[in-house]
């Protein structure tokens, strides 16, 4: 990297070589916003190994704009989907699942408790107990029973989300 990288011009600033190359192509279609497609000018004019850089990619857009336009084959989406491993993909499912931490793991949880008629009924006695207590009735252990009834679809869902926040992670690795 040349001196001249690092020092300002006209107020804009400078860019570096490796900056100006990734700057080139949007530089070339017109689409750079202006302070910062001046600011590839000013480096080019500046730059020797750049401006060389920026013909040869010139010379390569306009051979490529020389090229015929060509229509693809008949049934070239096709072809080209039918080339994508859909079957492999699925059939390694359940060896991307089996990177969640056990207890992320559905089965981690006893299946009477994972339950439709647990979670639902947890959370009827739950809402009940809380619509009870908030309405001055009942004896002081209501919100007991409330914390109670409302654990299994608390645990339930709590797992879910520990789920989609690891493959979220992963995703973003
Ligand atoms: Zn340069």
């Amino acid at each position: 990297m040349d001196a001249h990288d690092r020092r300002k011009d006209r107020g804009t600033e400078a860019l570096t070589c490796p900056d100006c190359r990734l700057e080139l192509q949007d530089y070339l279609d017109g689409t750079l916003e202006k302070k910062r497609s001046l600011a590839v000018f000013l480096h080019l004019r500046d730059c020797e190994i750049c401006h060389r850089e920026q013909e040869a990619l010139s010379r390569v857009f306009a051979s490529l704009d020389a090229l015929p336009a060509r229509e693809a084959p008949a049934g070239f989406d096709a072809v080209v989907l039918a080339a994508v491993p859909f079957a492999a993909y699925r059939a390694m499912e359940p060896l991307r699942r089996a990177r969640v931490p056990v207890y992320l793991e559905r089965s981690f949880l006893p299946g009477w408790l994972r339950a439709r008629v647990t979670r639902v009924s947890g959370t009827v006695v739950a809402v009940g107990a809380v619509g009870a207590w908030l309405a001055g009735f009942g004896p002081p252990w209501l919100p007991g029973v409330a914390a109670a009834g409302a654990v299994p679809e608390l645990l339930v869902r709590l797992q879910g989300l520990g789920r989609r926040l690891v493959g979220a992670q992963k995703v973003g690795v």
